[in-house]
């Protein structure tokens, strides 16, 4: 069979695999083997499956294949162990991968999407527009790819690459199972941290799910009008609507959201800013994780680190719960878009 017309199983859960197996004759318990072969040992290819038959592996091969994601190129920092990887799909489009170390262990930032519907002003993602949704091995693929060349298991993975995760909800979904599911790679959920621009809607569904992620918000501006300007998700959603939302998730599911928000000097950062999270937040069990905004060469938002760690203290003196994310891979643009931008130019 042409590469092309076989199955992708490294998209699949366990359940749908244990039914294709059973379709090709097969007992369900080789669903054990092949799915902890695929998600608890990274197998890129059936013949490292060496407790299974000789026959039986050539049967998958000729049926499946294993999504393996191809590094077109790599960014070492050389101020950090950040490492950026662009990888190529088989259909020729181009996605980001970022590993991480920090001291409490290795992160992972994986891409959703090829590109982005929901312009936000700031980002690079989203400038190209949108391509396709990826599929669930092509998520999970980033991970097992970059832990693969780097040989550094990924403790905690954050969804905060390109793309809009609330807008690729199934696959997503299916991609926090396949990878949670305790009979392959058991990643525990609490550390993958899902984002969001604010679809809320989908947050709503997730926290009917209670599959106990951390939820980030990418909230950017606590007033309303401002925050439409840089993001047009807040026409749909106005930021009234996802505060409910939130406060809501939180109730559910027991779990505290990080919002985020990125510093962008002379449009997000005044004293008023400020007063307008304290309203919006206070009494909320949260936490702001503030960032200084990116350059993207699109764009002439800028911010320093002193303007950032000014804006924190105004809004931890007034008893909110913030931190300032540490920049990480500086060097390499590590932030969402800008390596794929650069890439496809
Ligand atoms: N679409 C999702 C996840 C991808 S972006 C979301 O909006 O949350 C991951 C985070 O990076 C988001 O908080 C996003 O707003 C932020 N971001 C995008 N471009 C940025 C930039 N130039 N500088 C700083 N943060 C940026």
């Amino acid at each position: 069979m042409q590469d092309d017309k076989k199955i992708d199983i490294l998209s699949m859960t366990y359940d749908e695999l244990s039914s294709a197996l059973v379709e090709m004759g097969e007992k369900s318990f080789r669903t054990k083997q092949i799915f902890k072969w695929l998600h608890g040992r990274n197998a890129v290819s059936f013949s490292q499956m060496s407790d299974i038959s000789a026959d039986l592996r050539n049967r998958l091969d000729e049926r499946f294949y294993i999504q393996d994601l191809k590094i077109v190129r790599k960014l070492s920092s050389k101020k950090d162990d950040t490492i950026k990887y662009l990888f190529e799909l088989r259909d020729g489009e181009h996605i980001e991968t970022v590993s991480m170390v920090y001291h409490h262990g290795n992160s992972i930032c994986v891409s959703t999407q090829v590109g982005c519907k929901m312009g936000c002003t700031f980002c690079a993602s989203t400038i190209a527009g949108y391509r396709r949704d990826l599929t669930v091995s092509e998520i999970v693929g980033q991970i097992y790819a970059a832990e693969r060349e780097s040989g550094r298991h990924a403790d905690s993975i954050v969804l905060m690459g390109i793309g809009e995760p609330m807008d690729n909800f199934d696959n997503v979904v299916s991609f926090l199972k396949v990878l949670s599911d305790e009979r392959g790679r058991g990643q525990s959920l609490r550390h993958v941290s899902v984002s969001t621009c604010g679809i809320v809607p989908r947050i709503r569904e997730l926290a009917d799910m209670k599959l106990g992620i951390t939820l980030s918000v990418s909230l950017h501006s606590a007033v309303d009008t401002r925050r439409s300007e840089i993001m047009p998700v807040n026409r749909r959603y106005d930021i009234h609507e996802l505060i409910k939302a939130c406060r809501d998730y939180t109730d559910k599911t027991g779990r505290r959201i990080s919002f985020e928000y990125a510093v962008i000097r002379g449009v997000n950062d005044s004293d008023d800013d400020a007063k307008a999270l304290h309203s919006l937040l206070s009494g909320m069990i949260c936490h702001i994780n503030l960032i200084p905004v990116n350059p993207i060469k699109e764009r002439t938002y800028r911010s320093d680190r002193s303007g950032v760690n000014v804006f924190a203290k105004k809004l931890s003196d007034m008893g909110l719960n913030v931190t300032v994310r540490r920049t990480l891979g500086a060097d390499i643009d590590a932030a969402c878009g800008q390596l794929r931008r650069k890439y496809e130019i």
